[in-house]
């Protein structure tokens, strides 16, 4: 296992571990969100989100071609991925995300 996978594993045991808690986190009694407005609700969708971005990396990285980008196979930067290692795109891609290839 490689520091990028080392570094993707610790990211989803983290992010596992908050979404487990913002999901099981119940308003006290007499306590009622307001509507419109569950914060709670909200970051949990973003931690399930960043989740899912870990998840697809490691997948990536176990079919091996974590180092490509996923558009142009374009061999990734050694910085773009201690920059975020769950980058899956090129810098050039993820600047262009709407062009055609
Ligand atoms: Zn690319």
């Amino acid at each position: 296992m490689n520091e990028r996978q080392m570094a993707l594993e610790a990211l989803r045991y983290d992010l596992r571990e908050r979404l487990q808690l913002y999901r099981t986190h119940q308003p006290h009694e007499g306590e009622t969100a307001p509507p419109g407005d569950n914060v709670m609700d909200q970051r949990a969708t973003h931690v399930a989100q960043e989740l899912a971005r870990v998840e697809q990396a490691l997948l990536r990285i176990a079919a091996g071609e974590g180092d490509y980008c996923g558009r142009c196979l374009m061999r990734l930067e050694g910085w773009q991925l201690t920059t975020d290692p769950c980058a899956t795109l090129c810098a050039y891609c993820e600047a262009r995300p709407n062009d055609d290839v």
